[in-house]
């Protein structure tokens, strides 16, 4: 974006905050248009990296910062502006949150139209976890649905120090739409667990939120963090974010696409709670927070707000995605223990998939069949049971079961178990 480098300049007048705590803000005002005077950042001791953001009143479309680690010689202009998640408050405008190098000490802000106001917010992220620990999800939702959720960083493991507490009084929402998102931050940093306490920080300190917005959080390495956490009201979906959970992928995709590791990731956490709230993937529905009849897998530019939201570059994914969460479904998610899921999902095949009056199912292999059981995703409601049936492949009437889905339980008489295979019922 080209930009005429600005005439006037706020002369920096504000107060210090806690110079050896984790944040601190700086409140300018008084603009002129002298030339630019350098101010200390108000924290000492930075790692690894400074996070920084901006809230001013008045008609700037966007600032411009520079900053320096010594005073004298200064790195490029960088022009900031507003967040795409923040609420829009007449004459206030939320800016985007930046990182700098932790070794910067000074910076300056200079404005081309005018501003009453400029609050500064600076957040030291602080060190991370001695050793990183990834929990492995619990399983006590294995029976309404087999697909694993993904093992994921707690937030006393993204945030060690205790600093990043939830919204104590929670709202909690029966969730429909998975709504997908990016941060529009850098695609690189030296701790992506630092990146996650930057959001929380910005979230509640700058944004003024009870809490970090999204529900789930992944990073490109394909590392999850857990946000507000399952079921949780979020803040991410144009004020309209009931029913909905957000998951945001970190990084801005804007002109480039998310790693491989961040997609598979996505495809994994959305497979598990698409399966777990009993959606096919490929389905629309209409969202009562929005009134909007939206895909069950959406973009944030989906609602009903203004925003390119999740970038120019993931948002066109969005089909591939449903798509591959629907395979993934499908054809991997079959077993309590993952080691066994292929094996399984060989020797049973279902067809057609997804199904609408009848299925066939053939049990390679499985001799002795027992019974069969097509338990409800979700729900875990067990809606049919055949009794041994007489050959190894067999057709089973569906026609009378709503649309959703389902996976199968076989048994042989000789003890055996099996789950298996997920079918998607489309009516
Ligand atoms: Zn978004």
């Amino acid at each position: 974006m080209k930009r005429t480098l600005p005439l006037l300049l706020l002369l920096l007048s504000g107060s210090l905050a806690g110079a050896q705590s984790s944040r601190a803000a700086l409140t300018l005002r008084n603009i002129s248009q002298e030339a630019p005077q350098s101010r200390s950042i108000p924290m000492a001791g930075v790692t690894p990296f400074l996070a920084w953001s901006a809230v001013w009143s008045g008609e700037a479309e966007g600032l411009w910062f520079r900053f320096s680690a010594d005073g004298r010689h200064w790195e490029p202009w960088i022009w900031t502006g507003p967040e795409i998640h923040a609420a829009e408050l007449p004459g206030r405008t939320v800016g985007q949150l930046r990182f700098e190098n932790a070794a910067m000490r000074y910076f300056q802000v200079r404005s081309e139209a005018t501003v009453d106001e400029v609050v500064v917010h600076f957040f030291n992220p602080g060190p991370d976890a001695p050793a990183t620990t990834v929990q492995e999800a619990e399983s006590a939702e294995l029976l309404a649905c087999p697909c694993p959720q993904p093992a994921f960083q707690r937030r006393s493991d993204w945030c060690p120090a205790g600093n990043c507490p939830p919204n104590p009084n929670p709202s909690y929402t029966d969730v429909t739409h998975l709504i997908v998102h990016h941060s529009a931050s850098a695609n690189t940093a030296a701790s992506w667990a630092a990146v996650v306490r930057s959001f929380w920080d910005f979230h509640v300190n700058t944004n003024g939120w009870a809490d970090i917005g999204y529900n789930w959080l992944i990073d490109p390495n394909g590392v999850v963090y857990e946000g507000r956490g399952d079921n949780v009201l979020g803040a991410h979906f144009c004020g309209t974010n009931s029913r909905t959970m957000g998951v945001c992928v970190i990084g801005d995709f804007t002109s480039v696409v998310p790693t491989q590791a961040a997609l598979d990731q996505l495809r994994n956490l959305l497979s598990w709670k698409a399966c777990n709230i009993n959606a096919d993937p490929l389905s629309t529905l209409l969202h009562t927070g929005s009134g909007l009849t939206l895909n069950r897998i959406s973009g944030h530019r989906d609602g009903v707000c203004s925003t390119s939201c999740p970038g120019n570059m993931l948002y066109p994914l969005l089909p591939n995605i449903r798509q591959n969460v629907a395979n993934h479904i499908a054809q991997v998610c079959s077993v309590s223990d993952a080691e066994e899921a292929e094996p399984h999902a060989a020797h049973l095949h279902i067809f057609p998939n997804p199904a609408r009056d009848i299925i066939r199912i053939e049990a390679e292999g499985m001799t002795g069949l027992a019974w069969l059981e097509l338990v409800q995703a979700g729900s875990g409601a067990v809606l049919q049971r055949l009794l041994q049936p007489e050959a190894a492949a067999f057709d089973v009437s569906v026609a009378d079961l709503p649309a959703g889905l389902y996976w199968l339980r076989l048994s042989s008489a000789g003890g055996e178990e099996r789950r298996g295979v997920f079918v998607v019922l489309q009516k």
